[in-house]
């Protein structure tokens, strides 16, 4: 557990819950300026009323001294309390104030124009929610909502579980360093740092080991030293090419595989498992391999390692929503996997459309960055005609 100042909390994890310190709204609170009145001052409109006060947001009607009698009324503000005697706010737009000796605009009598009924335009005492009751439970991550919650009932510092640490591993021998000038057959390792900013993202502290090259020894010591994080995601390694170690090398270390392979595109490749099986459960290590395409490696992360980390982060487990969106243009595809493409969502406001990226594969992660999500084809849709709804996983 630790303490953290407020906003250093957002994103993090409860680990305590907040409870109201007092009644939401603590008093009767005015929804609107206006009069407070008795709403059976006002059964035949237009009434004349007196008015007899006022109170501003801040001011507190000390009853005896500001409350409103039969045939009175008291002005207020909006986030002011209601005097005693008041059962409804009546709005000033439905008013006109007069002076009753002059006949000038003035304060000291007021027109009602409207009814109001009884509770009218003000919240009551506690109405939102009572002293002592739970308003954020433990394991709700942060966000600027329950940041407001907590700042409401006095919550200066909050307490959070602490992130997992989680390793993120690249394989592969043509993968060099980003500061690296990569030779003709090299490419940069992307993946590492997408992956650690997603992991950043769902909660948890990215702990980069590098690269490891396409050899079993340097393979399996840096796979041991991921094993010591609460989490190991692996990329790359994991295809049914002659220099996929990845499994093998899990396999030399006792894991245990929940899953090798799944029936996505792009993705499908992917194991996940555990190792120390038989130690305690805090000491089972768990791992994700993932394939080391750029694009399969940030969908299997939304799909596995998200919910994972953000169970490890201590939250609540949610379930995975896809939004749907209409389809701007057809699609065709193959049958038999579940697929993740890239796409764009546009529109404004209730009509969101959506239409694919024109991508080279999930090598692509130059159109990738063009898009904003992906859309879901279930497996069995050859082709998805314009008009129709699809699913989204946003990006
Ligand atoms: P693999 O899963 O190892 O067969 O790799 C599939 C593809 O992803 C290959 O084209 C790799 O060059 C590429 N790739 C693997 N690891 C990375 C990485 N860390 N960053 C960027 N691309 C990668
Ligand atoms: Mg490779």
């Amino acid at each position: 557990m630790e303490t953290v100042d407020l906003l250093a909390g957002l994103g993090r994890v409860l680990a305590e819950g907040i409870v109201a310190d007092r009644d939401f709204p603590p008093f009767a609170r005015a929804a609107r300026d206006g009069y407070a009145v008795r709403a059976a001052d006002l059964a035949e409109v237009p009434a004349q009323l007196e008015v007899v006060g006022e109170v501003k947001a801040g001011d507190w009607p000390e009853p005896g001294v500001c409350s409103v009698g039969r045939g009175q009324a008291v002005g207020i503000m909006t986030g002011a309390p209601l005097p005693a005697g008041a059962d409804a706010v009546v709005m000033v737009e439905h008013t006109s104030a007069w002076d009753q000796l002059s006949g000038q605009p003035a304060a000291t009598l007021v027109e009602v124009l409207r009814t109001v009924r009884s509770g009218e335009n003000f919240v009551p005492r506690g109405a939102e929610a009572r002293s002592g009751q739970l308003l954020l439970d433990r394991g709700r991550r942060l966000d600027y909502a329950s940041i407001a919650i907590a700042a409401s009932v006095g919550k200066s510092r909050v307490q959070v579980f602490p992130k997992p640490r989680v390793a993120v591993l690249s394989t592969g021998d043509e993968v060099v360093d980003i500061d690296a000038t990569p030779g003709p057959a090299e490419i940069r390792n992307s993946n590492s740092y997408s992956l650690a900013a997603q992991v950043q993202d769902a909660g948890g502290e990215p702990v980069r080991l590098g690269i490891a090259p396409d050899e079993r020894g340097r393979l399996r010591a840096l796979i041991e030293e991921g094993l010591r994080c609460d989490l190991l995601l692996l990329t790359g390694g994991v295809s049914m090419g002659k220099y996929d170690l990845v499994e093998q090398v899990l396999g030399e270390l006792q894991a245990e595989f929940y899953f090798t392979g799944a029936e996505i595109q792009p993705g499908r490749p992917a194991v996940f498992g555990s190792c120390g099986a038989r130690a305690p459960s805090p000491h089972r290590k768990y791992f994700f391999g993932l394939p080391g395409n750029p694009v399969s490696t940030m969908v299997t992360f939304e799909l596995f390692a998200r919910p994972m980390i953000e169970a490890q982060a201590g939250m609540a487990p949610r379930p995975l929503i896809f939004l749907r969106a209409c389809l701007k243009a057809e699609i065709r595809t193959k049958t038999g996997l579940k697929r993740f493409l890239p796409a764009v969502l546009s529109g404004e406001f209730e009509n969101a459309e959506v239409e694919l990226a024109r991508w080279q594969g999930s090598g692509d992660i130059a159109t990738q960055a063009r898009a904003n999500c992906y859309i879901v084809i279930p497996p069995d849709r050859e082709r998805i005609d314009a008009g129709e709804w699809v699913s989204l996983l946003m990006q």
